[in-house]
């Protein structure tokens, strides 16, 4: 198709690339004002190739709700990608025998489904199901210029097809180029931040699993199904961890992400190094590679991987930014696709509040806060945390903490669509705020705990699945609730904090009394409050 052919040369929203979070806002655009006139200007002919195309293959579940109820593409995720077997970790820095460290994931999978997503294969199917959806998806097309209109005049953007220039107007501009930030360069509101950790990463065309790594019967009747290749398995070490993540063309995904200073760039950045630093870090892994060396697919890096952004939405110039084109955080929890499913729905609603003839400037500086919020409130999850990933005492526990404070507050504001009400959000703002403390200063005291802990690695299994309170808080991500029972539900989660902070540091404590604590004070349950029962797989009372 081409745009100007037609003589909607003036379209409602322009949307500046048609990777994920481009195709996924204009389907839920769509859906949401079917009469609403879209064009989405992708740089990239399709179909484009599967497997070695993008990362952001594994999905948790905010992006998984997003994509199959939000989005209504659960029986597609089913039918054409893979369903997660969650994440799993494997404390195997220089160890061979896979079945000889700590393992920390579940053994049967978790009620709440999340997804592995060949990003090739969804791109495509996305583009097709747009234009069956009445939604202009013009691939191929390079944007070259645009002019952001002034005094709610229309926007103008100057893209070429083959070699040959058009032009359209639009009210609404969306920049979800990506990593090419269009109008986040036009407008200088890039914004760094101090995470200083690379990545790279490549795919190959066969299968890696672990279970092959063992013949170690019980370790292999640990997992019901007995599929631990469908999980996202995190070999981790001090200072990094490595993905492995299976792709439904039958890929396999594996990347390496390094704290800067830990493992530089110019020791992992060409194929031959990264499988020379495997060899010495992962030796198992590169002893799977080393037999498929000749499947090798693709090879990529990025330095410095995450960023800020000064501003993602203005109501008042009717321009966005989503994805990657605004803020990126770090790989470890898979946070990427969250983020465009939460940016997507603040978008969506603004420009269904401004074709009702709302004026949405003060809903844009409100949507934009909260969305700065979960970045901010994201970034010391990550932010000087790599030295402790290869600790198989403390790692496990932040992983619950990182899961509890994800899955009890985050996800439930996504879950239960409270996102966009703004007075349920002021309603909640003292529990969140404290939620928000007590993980800043658990995020402190895991730090601290990493750095004297001893990091036993013991030959186990630390399984989520026997925690029934885990169980139940994934479970009850999709509970419909309504607003009273959303309010105690988020009460329910921050008592569930506190009660899990003073597990986690009465653990820590008992073996290093002098690990400091003052800035949990008056966060934590009063002394006796907490409940007989462990919720840390028993660790703490073996500890006592
Ligand atoms: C190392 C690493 C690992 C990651 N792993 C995960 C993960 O496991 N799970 C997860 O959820 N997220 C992950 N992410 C994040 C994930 O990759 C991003 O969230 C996601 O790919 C961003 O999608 P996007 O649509 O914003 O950008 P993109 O997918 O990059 O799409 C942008 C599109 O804009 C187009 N474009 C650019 N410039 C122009 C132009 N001038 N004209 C026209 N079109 C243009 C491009 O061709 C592209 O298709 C990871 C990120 C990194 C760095």
């Amino acid at each position: 198709m081409n745009p100007t052919d037609t003589p909607h040369a003036v379209h409602d929203v322009v949307i500046l690339g048609g990777g994920l979070a481009g195709l996924t806002l204009a389907l839920q655009l769509r859906q949401r004002l079917p009469g609403l006139d879209i064009l989405v200007l992708e740089r990239r002919t399709h179909p484009v190739p599967e497997a070695a195309h993008k990362v952001g293959e594994s999905s948790v579940e905010i992006q998984a709700h997003y994509l199959a109820t939000v989005l209504g593409l659960k029986d597609y995720l089913e039918q054409k990608q893979l369903k997660k077997f969650g994440f799993r970790f494997f404390f195997s820095d220089r160890a061979m025998d896979i079945a000889r460290v700590t393992e920390l994931g579940a053994s049967r999978v978790l009620p709440t489904p999340s997804y592995q997503l060949d990003r090739g294969l969804l791109e495509n199917d996305l583009a097709t199901l747009a234009r069956e959806r009445g939604i202009r998806f013009q691939d191929g097309s390079l944007v070259r210029n645009f002019t952001l209109g002034t005094r709610g005049g229309p926007h103008r953007v100057h893209f070429e097809v083959a070699g040959a220039a058009h032009a359209v107007e639009c009210r609404w501009l969306i920049d979800a180029a990506g990593r090419a930030g269009l109008v986040k360069r036009r407008l200088d509101l890039a914004q760094g931040n101090a995470h200083d950790v690379n990545a790279v990463w490549f795919r190959i065309g066969a299968r890696i699993d672990v279970n092959e790594w063992s013949d170690d019967p019980a370790w292999l009747a640990r997992c019901t199904p007995p599929n631990r290749w469908l999980s996202t398995n995190h070999l981790v070490g001090p200072g990094y961890w490595v993905w492995l993540i299976p792709l439904a063309s039958g890929s396999h995904s594996v990347g390496i992400v390094a704290d800067a200073t830990a493992h530089p760039l110019d020791r992992l950045n060409s194929f031959d190094k990264a499988m020379a630093w495997l060899q010495v870090h992962q030796p198992r892994l590169h002893q799977d590679l080393q037999g498929k060396r000749d499947k090798l697919q693709d090879f990529a890096f990025f330095k410095r991987f995450s960023y800020g952004c000064k501003q993602v939405f203005s109501g008042p110039d009717r321009w966005a930014l989503t994805g990657e084109a605004g803020v990126f955080l770090d790989p470890f929890y898979s946070p990427g696709g969250d983020f465009i499913a939460i940016a997507n729905t603040f978008i969506t609603e603004l420009i269904v509040q401004d074709r009702c003839g709302t004026d949405v400037a003060r809903l844009a500086s409100m949507y934009q806060r909260i969305y700065f919020l979960f970045y901010e409130s994201m970034l010391p999850i990550y932010l000087g945390q790599y030295p402790l990933f290869g600790n198989a005492e403390v790692l496990p526990m932040k992983v619950l903490w990182d899961y509890t404070f994800y899955w009890g507050v985050m996800c439930q504001l996504f879950f239960q669509n409270r996102l966009t009400n703004v007075m349920a959000m002021a309603r909640l703002q003292k529990s969140l705020t404290e939620a928000q403390r007590l993980n800043l200063a658990m995020q402190d005291f895991l730090r601290a705990w990493g750095a004297v802990s001893a990091g036993r690695n013991p030959a186990q299994m630390l399984d989520q699945a026997s925690l029934p309170w885990f169980v139940e808080l994934n479970r009850g991500l999709t509970d419909e609730l309504d607003d009273a029972a959303f309010a105690e539900r988020i009460e329910a989660s921050l008592a569930r904090l506190r009660l899990l902070a003073g597990q986690i540091t009465a653990l820590a404590l008992a073996e290093h009394p002098a690990l400091e604590t003052s800035a949990l004070e008056g966060l934590l349950p009063a002394p006796g409050a907490a409940v007989a029962s462990s919720m840390l797989f028993g660790l703490d009372a073996a500890a006592a």
